[in-house]
Order: C-alpha cells, then structure tokens, then sequence
C-alpha cells in the first residue's frame, strides 16, 4: 500500500473551507515513529462541526480530520510499539493541528498512542471514542470529588448524545440514581434502558433563572454548558460537583458566584484533549471493565467512511442519539 484513502479539509484563497476524499501517499503523512493502519475511527460532536466547518476546529490546512483513531500498528520505530499491537489514539490535537483519524493509514507520535485494553476490540474502542473517554473523565471527576451515590441522584445533560448515552451507563453502573436531562421525549424509553432512573425534560429542570433553587443533585455530568449548566448549578446539593465538559447549549455561563461560596457547590472543568496519558489509560482500562459489551452495541452503531458528511449534518440537526463509530475500509 503507497496511498491512504482520507477525508481532508482544505482552505481556499477566500478562507471558505472544503472537505472531501482524497487518496494521498502514504509518504506525505506526518513524522512519527508509529505507523498506524486505521480500522475504526468515530464521530463526535467536535468532528461533526470540524466537518461541516460550523466552527473553527481546524486550525492548518490540508488537516486529514478526525480526532480518534483505533487501528493496527503496522510499522514502528519506537520500542514502546511493535507492528500487531492494536492502539487508539484520542484527541492530542487530531484534525485541529495534526491529521487524524478519517484515513486508512495515520502517523504519530510514539507519545500519543495507546494500546487499546484487554477485552476491547478496536471497533468497541470507537463506539466509545472521545466521547466514552470523556464521560469516563466527567465520571472520574466526580468521584475525585467525593460525590457518592448516598449523597442523592445526580444528574446528566445532553443524556441521548454521545457523553450523555455513556455517562448514564457508568453512572447508573456505580449505584448512582441518574437523572438525564434531554430535549427529545421520543428518547426517554432508550435513557431508560441505559440505566437512568428519571428522565427530565429540558424545561423541567430549570431552576427559574435564579442564582440559587432548592437543592437536587449531588452531582452532575454537563455535555450542554450555556444557561442550562447555569440552571443545574443554582440546583446542585451543598459540597456536590458538576463536571462540565461540553458546549452543545453555549459557551457563556449566566451564573453567580453564590453557589460556589455559600454551598461549597464545585465547578469541575474536564479536558480530553491534552489529558495526561497516565490519566488516559486509568480511564480506558475502567471503560473496559464498566462497560457492558451488550449494553456499548446497543447504543452504539458503526456506519460507512463514506457517510461521514451526511453523518456530520445528521449529528448537528438531533438526528442520531448515542455514539457513532466510523468503519474505515
Ligand atoms: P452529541 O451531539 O452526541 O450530544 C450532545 C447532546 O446535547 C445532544 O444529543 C442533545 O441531547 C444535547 N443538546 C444539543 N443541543 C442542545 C441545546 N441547544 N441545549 C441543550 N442540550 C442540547 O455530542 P457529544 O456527546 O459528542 O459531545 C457533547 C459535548 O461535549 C459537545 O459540546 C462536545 O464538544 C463536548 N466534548 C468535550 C470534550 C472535552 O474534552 N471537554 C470531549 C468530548 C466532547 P438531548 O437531545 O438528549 O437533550
């Protein structure tokens, strides 16, 4: 093999951004001392807007997109790797300034791969890419911070997208009463099947706009931020946490400094992206051990390389609900 089949984004003299496939040789991929021949990649929300350019995710062009990657080492300098071990690589920059994971082949640097755990295959990797890794992070996060399951329900936001769909599952998994927020009542049976005890609709949970309500949760994984993370804050039980990690709703945050000073409320920022390795193998190897290989299939489907700008539009509009992994052929 001397080409790679890929999705690039490409930046005309007009600054206007084009995405499409491409075969390139494989000799203009990066440096790095890991050759990765890529089975499986994912769509997240980041991927979708970088796709779709809705937002200013990538950041030099050409950018081979997608910011996880799951697949088979084929060639490596590195004493860490030998060809046969099956990675993943999630995040370190992938599709904003350094090519990712849409590519039948990808190279990197040693640093930034990891073999994918015992008992996942590189599919299932996928099915919880960034995502999955994220909602393992939020979830860490809380634990971290003391939240426990006797300490009351804890609540989940944007509960039928990728983040949500996981953190339900973990949550749930650990003892804990979920609450999921979610704007779709048609997905209520499919929340509670994943383990959520209540589902709530977006409206229900709004505490009025007031920098303080009466106390609810104990914890909170928030994939949403913008006024409704401001909501859920004015709601959260004195000394609880919520892990923030996402934007769906907006990046600004309407809130006081109330909660925070007179109930020992914690704003607890997690970050994929450049999250220590350390930290990252802790969390894959959990995700290996806490999620039900039946219950990551059920929320999960894995679609074509090819679908991928469809897939794009799909996820912005509301149209898929729970994790989608890429087939790379
Ligand atoms: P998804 O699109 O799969 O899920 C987002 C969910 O948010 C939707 O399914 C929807 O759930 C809800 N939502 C969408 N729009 C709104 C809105 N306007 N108001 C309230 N809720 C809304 O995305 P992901 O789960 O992949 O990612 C979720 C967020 O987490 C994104 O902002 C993403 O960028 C961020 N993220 C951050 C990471 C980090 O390192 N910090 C890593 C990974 C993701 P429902 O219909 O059920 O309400």
């Amino acid at each position: 093999m001397t080409i790679t089949h890929a999705l690039i984004a490409r930046r005309g003299d007009d600054k206007t951004q084009t995405v499409a496939f491409e075969d390139i040789p494989l000799a203009d991929l990066p440096a790095g001392e890991v050759l990765v021949r890529v089975s499986h990649s994912a769509l997240n929300y980041k991927d979708a807007l970088a796709i779709t350019g809705r937002a200013p995710i990538v950041r030099q062009w050409p950018m081979v997109l997608g910011i996880d990657l799951a697949g088979e080492v084929v060639e490596s300098a590195s004493a860490g790797f030998a060809p046969g071990d099956k990675v993943l690589v999630n995040g370190w920059g992938l599709s904003e300034t350094r090519w990712g994971g849409y590519s039948q082949y990808q190279r990197l640097p040693a640093d930034l791969v990891q073999k994918i755990p015992a008992g996942l295959t590189a599919e299932q990797a996928m099915q919880i890419g960034t995502a999955g890794y994220t909602a393992m992070l939020c979830v860490m996060a809380l634990q971290d911070h003391g939240v426990a399951p006797d300490q009351g329900p804890v609540l989940v936001t944007g509960a039928s997208g990728g983040v949500g769909s996981i953190a339900v599952v973990l949550l749930s998994r650990l003892g804990f009463e979920v609450q999921a927020v979610s704007g779709r009542p048609e997905q209520a049976a499919y929340l509670r099947d994943l383990g959520a005890a209540e589902v709530l609709d977006r409206a229900a949970m709004s505490a009025g706009g007031k920098p303080m309500a009466r106390e609810r949760w104990a914890g909170c994984v928030d994939a949403v931020g913008g006024e409704p993370l401001a909501e859920v804050i004015a709601q959260i039980r004195s000394h609880g946490t919520v892990a923030t990690c996402g934007m769906a709703a907006g990046g600004a945050l309407p809130t006081t400094v109330y909660p925070f000073i007179l109930r020992g409320v914690t704003l607890a920022g997690v970050e994929s992206i450049t999250c220590p390795m350390s930290r990252r193998v802790t969390a894959w190897d959990r995700l290996a051990r806490e999620m039900p290989a039946a219950t990551l299939a059920g929320l999960s489907q894995t679609r074509a390389f090819a679908e991928l700008p469809g897939l794009a539009d799909d996820l912005l509009a509301g149209r898929l609900h729970g994790r989608v992994a890429i087939a790379i052929p």
